[in-house]
């Protein structure tokens, strides 16, 4: 059997069982953002990995070292601040072909060690080996969260209100412009392309969720809306409702759909690697939340409600309810060009 055939979540769902000797300290495995750990009495400490393929995750051609080394770190941040954490330390390790110059890496890490001071966070390790083909990168990430304030995937409620922290789809929207360089003007072009690139990742939202304890669950969004939000569905054993004229949609990603042809709602709902977080709100706390986030200069946007029925539903702008199919990306079914 091939991993085509089961997609990169059916493989885990596989493996998963496998990987508890110790379960004592262990809040949670395999299956969230980052694995939650018992600290101390009063802290969790959360872990988190990926891996960055060159040709799958990214083209040297399509940006600077500097960029590349920033999403690097990006997008192990954003685990973090989906479980509510604060980041710390990480471990960075590269398997380098033969043709990679020194001065590609240096300002790699450079772009890394940024990304690094902006949020507090010390490099402490890793490994260096050689590659026989294409560039891996791959940071392993921990941060700290109070006891009380860790977000799962799988403690979301019915009646919960379905919370952005930021618009999605314009990343994958800037992949295609990269991928295609269709004809677009600058202004349209490159905040998209600026998204998929140099993604920040959205702790300060993540802290605020988590310290308003109000905030049932979260994910950050890499895979695209309808899989992740379908995540935290499939985990909690409830559905979603979303509403189509809720969806944030930025000015950018409509008028490149209206030059490019193309539906921004499958952007919207499909486009993965945004690392905004998608979160559960507790429905009574919902207006109270929005005034302080907006206070603290933090985006909140209501496009829906989880509910008891299993699986996710959309209100289209023609009040028509449609079902929304996971079709997000997944390693070995997706297809890549
Ligand atoms: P994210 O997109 O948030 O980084 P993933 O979808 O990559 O999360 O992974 C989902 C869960 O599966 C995580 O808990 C992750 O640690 C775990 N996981 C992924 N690949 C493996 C693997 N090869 N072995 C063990 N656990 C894995
Ligand atoms: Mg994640």
């Amino acid at each position: 059997m091939r991993l085509s055939e089961i997609g990169e979540f059916g493989f885990i769902d596989r493996i998963a069982p496998l990987g508890l000797i110790r379960p004592e300290h262990v809040v949670r495995g395999i299956g969230d953002d980052c694995a939650v750990i018992e600290l101390d009495a009063t802290n969790r400490l959360l872990i988190t990995t990926d891996l960055l393929v060159e040709r799958v995750h990214f083209h040297k051609s399509w940006s600077t070292p500097n960029i590349v080394g920033r999403k690097a770190l990006a997008v192990n941040i954003s685990d973090i601040a989906a479980c509510g954490g604060i980041p710390r330390d990480a471990f960075v390790s590269i398997a380098v072909p033969e043709d990679v110059e020194l001065e590609w890496l240096e300002s790699f890490y450079q772009g890394m060690a940024s990304l690094a001071r902006e949020f507090d966070i010390n490099i402490v390790g890793g490994d260096t080996t050689r590659s026989r083909a294409d560039l891996v990168i791959n940071i392993a990430l921990t941060g700290i969260v109070h006891r009380d304030e860790v977000l799962l995937r799988n403690t979301a409620q019915p009646g919960d209100i379905i919370v952005l922290t930021g618009p999605t789809g314009q990343s994958a929207a800037g992949c295609e412009i990269l991928l295609h360089q269709p004809h677009l003007p600058d202004h349209l072009a490159e905040p998209l392309t600026k998204a998929h690139l140099d993604p920040r990742p959205h702790v300060k939202e993540g802290r605020f969720l988590a310290a308003s304890h109000c905030c049932s669950a979260a994910i950050d969004l890499s895979d695209g809306l309808s899989s992740d939000l379908g995540h935290i569905c499939s985990q909690s054993g409830i559905g979603a409702l979303l509403y189509e004229d809720k969806i944030p949609l930025t000015e950018a990603l409509s008028s490149a759909c209206r030059h490019m042809g193309r539906d921004p709602l499958d952007w919207v709902l499909n486009g993965g690697e945004d690392y905004i977080l998608i979160a559960a709100i507790q429905e009574e706390s919902v207006a109270r939340l929005e005034h302080e986030a907006k206070q603290q200069g933090i985006d909140l946007f209501p496009i829906g409600i989880l509910q008891a029925k299993s699986g996710v539903r959309i209100v289209r702008r023609s009040r028509i309810t449609e079902d929304v199919h996971p079709r997000g990306w997944n390693h070995f079914m997706t297809n890549l060009e």
